[in-house]
């Protein structure tokens, strides 16, 4: 299965469909503005676009003085993108459209305890099933994008980062749910596919570059650099959840010792509650994340115990955003996933002091911190982004 049936070839068509997507309806002179390019080529491409239905012309605008000037939207029902947040214990499928809005979502048993195999016949059958109660024409998806925790092998198509999921590391994902749909596969990490969900839902302006830090079990980021993202070799950048804080520390499961994710992450989180004999359900009975929504919630309230906890965490986390900007000298950082959607403001508020107290660049510019939108599926509606952005919008 090709990835590229439908690409636009060539970048500066992916970049104005990304302007149009985001900026809502502009004309083809603010196009030719905001690129550099010049108006013949603006036509040329806007051309391509409105042959293979991805814009529409949405009427006139009035112009100070001259003519009235015809206005190009994006399409949102023109193609949708599958994405898929695969873990051990569920797996989220959400299907979204050309705007980045979701406009399907469903979950399903999660990948433990079962072979890759039997794992993506699954997968496969469960998206056709959603793309049909959705009512959806089969050709107008475009592909799936299929996230993980890190570590991933981005060209390979492989992800070997799931404890749970060890049997993973060696098996070909990307070319067996492609097998298996018939549809092009993108596979990716999780806090990058956030990333560029951010991106392509147009939550965030472009140009632009930004991270996003995305905390579920663990802490990682996203880093997207004038709207792609920055990968590195295999897709493993931004671990700043394993940027160690202490390298005589307690050892981590990545192998480094006193990382930022074993003070920091919602299971640290969980593990010292339990430690100090806050009152939680037993392991058994109640998982890691509910016990940290549990204590997110009662922070929230103003339980003394719960906060301190959660400010504790975010003290951490704030650590890691100072050292994500002091690296990148970016001046947006997002959070998204599902352990800020509770507490996310008490984070957002340590990260922001944080940076403006302790950022290398602080007197040379801010730093703004925001909460994602879609903080519990972020990583999946990103996913989706990821597919649509490969298929229909390729960064160089
Ligand atoms: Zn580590």
């Amino acid at each position: 299965v090709s990835l590229v049936s439908e690409d636009l070839e060539v970048p500066s068509h992916g970049r104005l469909l990304d302007i149009i997507r985001s900026t809502g309806p502009v004309s083809r002179i603010e196009l030719a503005e905001r690129t550099g390019l010049t108006r013949a080529s603006v036509s040329n491409i806007v051309r391509v676009l409105l042959e293979r239905g991805f814009v529409d012309e949405v009427g006139l605008a009035d112009s100070r003085g001259g003519k009235r000037r015809t206005m190009l939207a994006i399409s949102p029902a023109a193609r949708f993108g599958i994405g898929i947040h695969l873990k051990a214990d569920q797996i989220t499928y959400v299907v979204t459209n050309m705007a980045g809005g979701m406009v399907g979502r469903q979950q399903g048993r999660g990948a433990r305890d079962q072979s890759p195999a039997i794992v993506v016949a699954r997968i496969a059958h469960e998206t056709e099933t959603l793309i049909d109660k959705l009512g959806l024409p089969p050709a107008a998806v475009v592909g799936i994008g299929i996230v993980a925790p890190g570590p991933i092998d981005y060209a390979a198509g492989k992800i070997s980062g799931l404890p749970t999921l060890v049997d993973w590391s060696e098996y070909p994902l990307r070319e067996e749910l492609s097998q298996a749909t018939g549809r092009p596969v993108v596979v990716d990490k999780d806090a990058t596919a956030a990333a560029i969900g951010e991106f392509w839902g147009g939550r965030v302006d472009v140009p632009l570059s930004f991270a996003c830090l995305y905390m579920e079990q663990g802490i990682g980021s996203g880093i997207v650099v004038d709207g792609s993202a920055f990968r590195g070799s295999a897709s493993n950048a931004g671990e700043i959840g394993h940027v160690s804080l202490d390298f005589r520390g307690p050892p981590c499961r990545c192998g480094n010792r006193g990382c930022l994710e074993n003070f920091a992450s919602p299971v640290a989180v969980v593990r010292n509650a339990r430690a100090s004999g806050f009152p939680l359900g037993p392991p058994e009975e109640i998982s890691d994340s509910q016990a940290f929504d549990e204590i997110a919630r009662l922070a929230v309230n103003h339980d003394p115990a719960a906060r301190k906890l959660i400010e504790d965490s975010a003290a951490y986390v704030a650590e890691g955003a100072v050292s994500l900007v002091n690296m990148t000298d970016l001046d947006l950082v997002v959070l998204a996933g599902p352990g800020f959607a509770i507490a996310g403001a008490i984070y957002v508020e340590f990260i922001r002091d944080a940076l403006n107290e302790r950022a290398f660049a602080r007197k040379t510019h801010g730093v703004d911190v925001k909460l994602s939108t879609t903080s519990r599926d972020a990583a999946a509606v990103g996913a989706s982004a990821l597919v649509l952005q490969r298929v229909l919008a390729p960064r160089a």
